[in-house]
């Protein structure tokens, strides 16, 4: 340390303090890196590594980034799972005594990013904390991007509260999750999270937080009383994980983060409860194969026109509703927009102009927004008295209130009107972004330059009349300043009060006093003039920081009406219908349709279907068909109806009548879980447990093929108990589509479970799919016909044609396989089936190399 310059000395210090990030350390005009944060950065960036000599002729690694590019540079390594410590000059390196001042003013993570460019402009960037206390759990997430706070918590048993961490994350989807070390060395649900969710992992103390302390601190920030005010008495795990998430945005954005101002608090009570594999299976924000947002839910119902309504949409359909007033609310804004087409248009036009404000606004409150973002805003609010009378003349009663409540914000209109130039630079420091006329002193200074230019073009008249010389002209440029200009031919012309400043190959430039004198005057107002444009805009800034909570408050309302013209727009599109909503338990769909597959076949030709469930004698229905039938789309598409209707969005049917149900839960194959070290078999069983400890009579459950990861008689004899259990002791609506025909007996057996079968027509060995549901069962899986169709090999499939027969002739395939042990005694009983000529296929003919490595070569993890 002795032997470091005094600037190494000071980036260890500050270096020092921030262990886990990389160290953007600002010299002069880059951000520069040293050591191990240089290579690091070098490598992942893609930019030199050089060195840098740091005292006693050693030399450090070193590697840079100029400071005006850093925002991407800073995202890239966020992305790749970094944390950036971002360390400014604090003084005017020009006016420091000794070494200038520094110190870090930002750390950024990848739950707290907000430049715009890396962040999903329909998605939140959220960083969530979760604290475990004995008894159950607090949540909280925060988006700083947009000033949304949310807290939660549970209470339950330790794998209830496991479940529900899991569920919760898998809803919100965090970036960047905060934990104690105890959940951290929980390698179980590390696991889950890692996988599902896979966000960056910010580990914390928790004996440095205590509730009293915790509620001292939140009402510090959001103001005396703000726990009574966000209804958070008594929700003690909710306000530690709150303060847990707070006390870390202060020590990393050391700001005053003045727009995250409320807390929302919601009990998972108040939604329909989708946990983590529904959400995968039903494909709500991206499809199970791709990963993709094309084919989803979210894909399908996005039609919002602002990035905030997008955002409000995907929360929307993370947590669909149950009270019927609410839902009923959603659904009858939705119907008076498609009564009136030409305001469902005039409404999408105007929301087409607004800008995102959330994310302009915290742009504001971090100091990095600048004059063009102004722009934006003032072009944002220019709309907002046309859409707030366009709402309040509509027939529409909800509409209206809506409008009713949209503050025009007419004064930031004017403020940002009266003040911003219509097209400012991109940098706040060069001038040319306030109006004249906003300033007197800004006038002034302006008048001065513009007196002084005239003046300089006046100087340039006189003096080519007075010398004679035709060529003379007065230049500026920015080492020299101003200059008379002449060319090498005229030069016997120049007059001796000329003095020379500089010689050119064709011309000598010159300057007499009077032309110093005014230099001075004209630079220095431009001078002042940047400066106090700065000083103004900055004000400008904070007046509009200081209404924060108003600017919020509109963006809310225009999210909602966004996103319930999205609900009609795709509606009217796609012939959707308003849904009837009963608290019978009954869900009764005409001619249903599935939202997302409808839309990848061609036009008219996916075949509607009728559901009819209740409480009753219609609450299990049993589904049996062959593979390809459509089982499976059916029932999806009951849930998407059923979550569709509670989300408040019309549904694909000619007719609904759905009974609100509290959850839904799937169990559909493929979703495999290799990758968390458990077989396939016994994610099926976990899921089945999970699912029958937590779903009611007012569930709706989807359980496709359970029981067949195992032996034909145990899956049987599973599938059937769980069928048995569910209708007789839960009694929640249940769709079961299964292989195993001997479970359509249950319906003469059980008051409540009736069979449905998918059609299919046999036109020889062919089958055609009808797709069409009706009451009754079969007993034919058609599994080689699917083979067939599936391109699987022609001997492969006569083979099969052949076992499949003689099974039916209830001969067991095991006798086939004595027959290829050679040492066995041939018998008469042998003879006769090799007559038959009955081979046992060999599984390993394909024994070769190639194929052994493609197989060892299988990314497991990555298989469907
Ligand atoms: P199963 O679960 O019975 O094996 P799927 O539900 O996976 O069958 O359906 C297979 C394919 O059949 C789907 O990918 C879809 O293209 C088509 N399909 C399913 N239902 C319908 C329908 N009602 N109308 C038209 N095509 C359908």
């Amino acid at each position: 340390m002795k032997d470091l310059t005094p600037m190494m000395k000071q980036y260890i210090n500050i270096k020092d303090k921030y262990k886990d990030c990389i160290l953007f350390f600002r010299l002069g005009d880059f951000y520069e890196m040293f050591f191990d944060d240089a290579s690091i950065a070098a490598k992942e960036l893609e930019i030199t590594l050089t060195k840098r000599e740091i005292g006693n002729k050693k030399k450090a690694p070193m590697c840079g980034v100029p400071y005006h590019a850093a925002d991407s540079y800073i995202s890239k390594l966020i992305k790749k799972g970094y944390k950036v410590a971002i360390c400014e000059q604090l003084e005017d390196p020009s006016e420091a005594k000794g070494i200038v001042e520094r110190d870090v003013v930002r750390v950024v993570t990848p739950g707290t990013i907000t430049d715009l460019k890396a962040l999903d402009e329909k998605s939140n960037n959220f960083l969530a904390s979760i604290y475990l206390g004995d008894k159950g759990v607090g949540l909280s997430y925060v988006d700083i991007s947009t000033g949304e706070f949310y807290t939660t918590e549970y209470y339950g048993n330790t794998k209830d509260n496991t479940n529900f961490i899991i569920d919760e994350l898998g809803k919100t989807i965090p970036s960047e999750v905060m934990l104690s070390e105890r959940l951290f060395q929980n390698k179980k649900i590390m696991k889950i999270i890692e996988n599902n969710i896979n966000p960056h992992i910010e580990v914390y103390d928790d004996s440095e937080y205590e509730l009293s302390d915790c509620i001292e601190k939140i009402e510090k920030h959001f103001g005396s009383n703000s726990i009574t005010k966000f209804e958070l008495n008594n929700k003690n795990y909710s306000i530690i994980s709150i303060w847990i998430l707070l006390s870390y945005l202060f020590k990393t954005q050391k700001t005053t983060l003045e727009h995250i101002n409320k807390i929302f608090f919601y009990s998972v009570k108040n939604y329909m409860f989708l946990d983590i594999n529904t959400r995968i299976n039903l494909e709500i924000n991206e499809t199970i194969r791709g990963k993709e947002k094309k084919g989803s839910l979210m894909w399908l119902l996005d039609n919002t026109s602002t990035a905030m309504g997008g955002r409000l949409l995907k929360k929307w359909l993370e947590q669909p509703l149950v009270a019927r007033d609410k839902i009923e609310y959603r659904l009858e804004i939705v119907e008076n927009f498609i009564e009136d087409i030409m305001l469902m248009d005039e409404v999408k036009n105007s929301l087409k102009n607004i800008y995102d404000l959330e994310r302009i606004m915290s742009k504001i409150i971090y100091g990095s927004c600048n004059a063009r973002d102004l722009i934006s805003l003032k072009n944002s609010l220019s709309e907002l008295p046309k859409l707030k009378q366009t709402l309040i003349n509509s027939d529409s009663i909800g509409l209206t209130d809506l409008g009713n409540k949209i503050d025009p914000l007419d004064d930031i209109f004017s403020l940002i009107d009266k003040s911003i130039t219509d097209e400012p630079p991109i940098s706040v420091r060069e001038g040319g972004i306030i109006k004249a006329e906003f300033d007197d002193r800004l006038k002034e200074l302006r008048e001065a330059a513009i007196k002084g230019k005239e003046w300089l073009a006046n100087l340039e008249e006189q003096e080519k009349k007075k010398t004679g010389i035709k060529t003379l002209k007065v230049s500026y440029n920015k080492v020299f300043g101003y200059f008379i200009e002449v060319s090498k031919s005229y030069l016997k012309l120049v007059p001796n009060n000329y003095i020379r400043k500089q010689t050119l190959a064709n011309s000598e430039r010159y300057f007499v006093p009077e032309l110093k004198e005014m230099e001075a005057k004209i630079l220095g107002a431009e001078e002042r003039m940047v400066d106090l444009e700065y000083n103004l805009f900055i004000n400008i800034r904070n007046k509009i920081k200081s209404e924060v909570e108003r600017i919020q408050k509109v963006s809310r309302i225009i999210s909602k009406v966004d996103v319930l013209n999205s609900f009609a727009q795709v509606a009217y599109k796609n012939n959707y219908v308003r849904p009837k909503l009963n608290n019978n338990g009954i869900i009764d769909i005409r001619n249903g349709r599935h939202p997302v597959v409808e839309k990848t076949l061609k036009e008219n030709s996916f075949v509607p279907n009728d559901t009819y469930l209740d409480n009753k004698e219609n609450r299990t229905i049993i589904i049996t068909g062959p593979n390809m039938a459509g089982k499976s789309t059916y029932m999806r598409q009951v849930a998407l109806i059923t979550l569709m209707a509670q989300v408040g969005s019309f549904i694909p049917a000619d007719e609904g009548n759905i009974g609100v149900v509290d959850r839904i839960f799937t169990r559909i194959g493929a979703s495999d879980n290799l990758a968390q070290g458990e077989s396939t078999f016994m994610v099926e069983m976990n899921e089945v447990s999970n699912i029958i400890k937590n779903a009611t009579e007012n569930s709706l459950i989807i359980l496709d093929e359970v029981g067949r990861g195992t032996s034909t008689f145990d899956g049987l004899s599973i599938a059937w108990s769980v069928i048995e259990y569910i209708n007789e002791n839960i009694r929640a609506k249940t769709l079961f589509a299964t292989h195993y025909h001997e479970l359509t007996q249950l319906e003469n057996e059980l008051e409540g479970i009736k069979n449905y079968t998918i059609l299919v027509e046999e036109k020889g060995k062919e089958i055609i799919f009808l797709r069409k549901i009706v009451k009754g069962s079969t007993d034919k899986s058609y599994g080689i016909e699917v083979a067939r169709l599936a391109g699987i090999n022609q001997d492969i499939i006569n083979r099969a044609d052949e076992i499949l027969n003689n099974i039916e002739r209830n001969e067991k395939p095991r006798e086939y396989i004595e027959i290829k042990n050679e040492n066995h005694n041939d018998n008469d009983n042998d003879n006769e089936k090799k007559k038959n000529n009955l081979k046992q296929l060999d599984l390993f003919q394909y024994k070769s190399e190639e194929f052994i490595n493609k197989v060892k070569d299988l990314d497991i993890i990555k298989l469907t």
